[in-house]
């Protein structure tokens, strides 16, 4: 008999525990995963797959996605165009799979869209091409008039290969495909570790809209992944006494209505990138360093009057109003406060603006993975490179390509 089908998943479901009327007796786990954002969700399914004769329970403080959390918030812009080339080779494995190859049910809808990602500069150098030039190819992308000032962005290279989809709906895949491959879930309970083991509290909401314990349990694991996001980092650091090298940062994604279709490129200038989504764009922020501890993101001032953006990212807008004529006008939402912006917390893998999705055995058995600011691009790669880790497996499915 062929070794692989002793691998096979069991053909039954796991259990889900939604709210705390659904009483839940503590068992012990082969692997429980902390966070089902789109890297916990995504290792808990590569782990049902891996190592599917291990029991698993996924664990998050929300709902699916957690509206708190960064998945729901990120751009879901993949782009190879600033991956380092020893990385290319992941970031081409996870597009495959957010194509189509991570599951083929067409219910699992990620709005899976191959767009090209045009990036424009003041200055180019090896690999840019007169903005003229690339405009004038065919096919050729199409930028809404109004947009940017292509004579202060006379530059341009093009990702023909990049792509954009619902990082929300990837997680809730990965997480339905987990349960449907023998993972349990439990949501609305918050975890922390504890010894070898988890400590969770189950979460109830009461009639005045205070969410209180409601009950809570011990879990021993085998191993456990703790997939947090932002709060990774933290968590592993004040409940193991360890120290990291990792921290966070607050991006927010503030929306310009200057109209965009569904065939207008991905763009990329002045340190932004402009996502078309619903007929305009989300703004994507740089992230230029590591919010220190204790940093209560605040909104900024516009000429005196308060913004829901803060200060730095006005800041940002402000400086690339020239190359981008767009920010200029009624059409960036800027907010009165800071609920008005959506925003979230990032993990800054190595405390690195830039820092690439990565994970890590911090204490035995206890393995943090942190997606980031680049996690759309190589976070289901690394996602599985961690479950394969764990599962032992030695072969990585990108190698040698
Ligand atoms: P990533 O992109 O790394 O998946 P997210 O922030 O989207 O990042 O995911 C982290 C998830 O972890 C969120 O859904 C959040 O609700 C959840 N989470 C954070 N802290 C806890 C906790 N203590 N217990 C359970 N879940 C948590």
């Amino acid at each position: 008999m062929p070794l692989m089908s002793l691998e096979k998943p069991p053909a039954q479901p796991g259990q889900v525990w939604a709210h705390v009327g659904q009483p839940f007796v503590g068992r012990e786990y082969d692997l429980i995963v902390l966070g089902a954002g789109r890297m916990g969700a995504a290792c808990a399914l590569y782990l049902r797959r891996l190592a599917p004769r291990r029991s698993l329970l996924l664990i998050e403080e929300g709902g699916l996605p957690n509206e708190d959390g960064a998945t729901l918030l990120s751009p879901g812009v993949w782009s190879a165009l600033t991956v380092p080339p020893e990385r290319r080779a992941e970031a081409q494995w996870t597009r495959a799979q957010l194509a189509g190859a991570l599951a083929p049910d067409p219910s699992l809808n990620l709005s899976f869209q191959a767009r090209p990602l045009l990036e424009l500069a003041a200055a180019g150098g090896a690999g840019w091409e007169a903005v003229l030039d690339v405009l004038g190819r065919d096919p050729a992308p199409t930028l809404p008039a109004g947009l940017a000032d292509l004579q202060a962005l006379p530059w341009a290279r093009l990702d023909a290969q990049a792509a954009r989809y619902r990082p929300g709906a990837l997680a809730l895949a990965c997480a339905q495909a987990a349960i449907g491959a023998g993972a349990d879930l439990m949501l609305n309970a918050r975890a922390h570790l504890d010894g070898g083991g988890v400590g969770i509290e189950r979460l109830s909401v009461t009639n005045t809209h205070q969410i209180v314990v409601h009950e809570t349990h011990r879990l021993r694991a085998g191993r456990v992944v703790v997939a947090l996001g932002a709060a990774g980092p933290g968590t592993v650091e004040h409940d193991l006494g360890l120290h990291t090298t990792h921290a966070r940062a607050y991006r927010q994604f503030p929306r310009l209505n200057h109209p965009s279709t569904e065939q207008t490129p991905t763009l990329r200038a002045a340190g932004l990138t402009l996502r078309p989504q619903h007929g305009g764009f989300t703004l994507v922020p740089a992230i230029h360093h590591r919010d220190p501890a204790g940093y209560e993101p605040g909104g900024g001032r516009l000429t005196g009057v308060p913004t829901g953006l803060r200060r730095e990212t006005l800041e940002d807008l402000v400086a690339a109003m020239d190359a981008l004529p767009a920010l200029a006008t009624g059409a960036l939402e800027l907010g009165r406060s800071l609920m008005d912006v959506p925003g979230a917390w990032f993990a800054l893998p190595g405390g690195d603006p830039d820092g690439l999705p990565r994970h890590e055995e911090v204490a035995p058995g206890v393995h943090l993975l942190l997606g980031g600011p680049h996690a759309d691009t190589l976070g289901l790669a690394v996602a599985y490179d961690l479950a394969a880790t764990v599962a032992g497996t030695q072969q990585r499915p990108w190698a040698g390509r």
